[in-house]
């Protein structure tokens, strides 16, 4: 099982400043060790830890417990200039791991498999960079270390808790370290890249009896089914075929034994979609379906619909500037895959609504070293070379962006 089978594509050493060069083993001992203790969303208090001691013996401004277990540096620059936000994600998976490698998980059934440990590795040698070069910075970054991505998401309660103002956010980045694609690819483009995600919770109730008298009952087995074969036509006849989405049923639980009919249904499911102007669509869909449908078998039912994160939407400026750096960074042109979207969703949405910004996927996957599995695997690793070019990435985007050289 691999997320891609695209070789990786050579990177020239000297596309990487000879600073962020001589960081690589340090930024692999941080991820390493970061990878040892993963911690599930808003229990992240080892890795907040591990952020604070580092941040405080390089002299960076910081706060802690920003909605919960979220950390904030602030880096100020000498001369004035715009305010740019960097987001690092921290939290890791209800997953045990299945590699064997000498920095695997020491927390059992807990698992960095998505590569957040890889990316507060990448914040922190950014923070550290940039304390370096406090001089010739204009303007201020702040980092954002962000808890609970995975669910049930830190990103909102950081901006409720203040953490895009003092000061005020002029625009903010992020990457995701991206096993899709292969090590020296970038992808990143103007406009959705992830999509919305929403769950839903549907009991079906019926009325249970004996299986050899089906007319004493209504059989909440066949009412979902009809659900599930109906919930399908929101894609294939409802929506504009030129849009996309996805609506997919992934539990249905009904029943105990072959000769007696369910009294009630449980189906769970998620919808995916890009389009903002689709908020209402899905959800007034599937009222609707379930409605209709267990009004015409005699069944009542419960339904929760829960928008959890809106859809991740680029800035066009924003996302151009990112592309231009990745240009000069990676190979050109074949290393940045300028029409890259997923159907997978990202907190980091929440941000993008509230300041102009834009996220990109930093390809991170060897096929050539067997580090290829998708995100979310048991196995899964990520060739760590990406993290040099991921400091490299931000520091351009920053020296961009604040219109300075560091
Ligand atoms: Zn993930
Ligand atoms: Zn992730």
């Amino acid at each position: 099982m691999v997320a891609t089978t695209l070789k990786p594509l050579p990177i020239e050493a000297s596309r990487i400043r000879l600073s962020i060069r001589s960081l690589q083993t340090q930024l692999v001992e941080w991820r390493r060790c970061l990878h040892q203790t993963p911690e599930l969303g808003f229990q992240e208090q080892v890795t907040a830890a591990f952020i604070a001691q580092k941040l405080e013996a390089w002299g960076i401004a910081h706060q802690t417990g920003v909605a919960q277990t979220g950390v904030v540096a602030v880096i100020e620059g000498k001369h004035p200039g715009p305010v740019l936000g960097i987001r690092a994600d921290m939290d890791a998976l209800p997953i045990q791991e299945a590699n064997q490698v000498p920095y695997r998980s020491q927390n059992d059934g807990r698992m960095h498999a998505c590569g957040h440990d890889g990316h507060v590795a990448i914040a922190l040698g950014t923070a550290y960079h940039l304390a370096q070069h406090r001089d010739q910075l204009h303007g201020t970054v702040k980092i954002l270390f962000q808890p609970a991505e995975e669910g049930p998401g830190g990103a909102k309660p950081m901006i409720e808790a203040g953490a895009l103002e003092n000061p005020k956010l002029d625009a903010i980045i992020g990457l995701h370290l991206w096993n899709n694609l292969p090590l020296g690819m970038v992808g990143v483009r103007p406009g959705a890249m992830m999509a919305a995600v929403e769950l839903f919770d549907i009991t079906i109730q019926g009325r249970g009896g004996h299986g050899a008298m089906p007319h004493q009952t209504v059989d909440a087995i066949v009412v979902g089914a009809q659900v599930v074969n109906a919930l399908q036509t929101i894609i294939a006849r409802n929506l504009d075929p030129i849009q996309s989405g996805v609506v997919t049923v992934g539990t249905f639980h009904a029943g105990t034994a072959r000769n007696v009919i369910a009294d009630s249904a449980q189906i769970n499911g998620t919808v995916r979609y890009f389009d903002p102007n689709l908020t209402d669509f899905f959800e007034t869909r599937i009222r609707d379906i379930v409605a209709g449908i267990c009004q015409g078998f005699g069944a009542t039912y419960h339904l929760t619909y829960q928008r959890l994160y809106p859809p991740v939407i680029n800035d066009g400026a924003i996302a151009n500037l990112v592309r231009s750096v990745a240009e000069n960074v990676v190979e050109t042109p074949i290393g940045v895959v300028p029409d890259c979207q997923t159907m997978g969703g990202e907190d980091m949405s929440y941000f993008l609504q509230a300041v102009p910004g834009c996220y990109f996927f930093l390809g991170s996957a060897n096929i050539e070293k067997d580090l290829a599995y998708p995100h979310h695997h048991p196995r899964f690793d990520f060739d760590e070379t990406a993290l040099g070019l991921g400091v490299e990435m931000f520091i351009r985007c920053i020296e961009t962006f604040n219109h300075c050289t560091l």
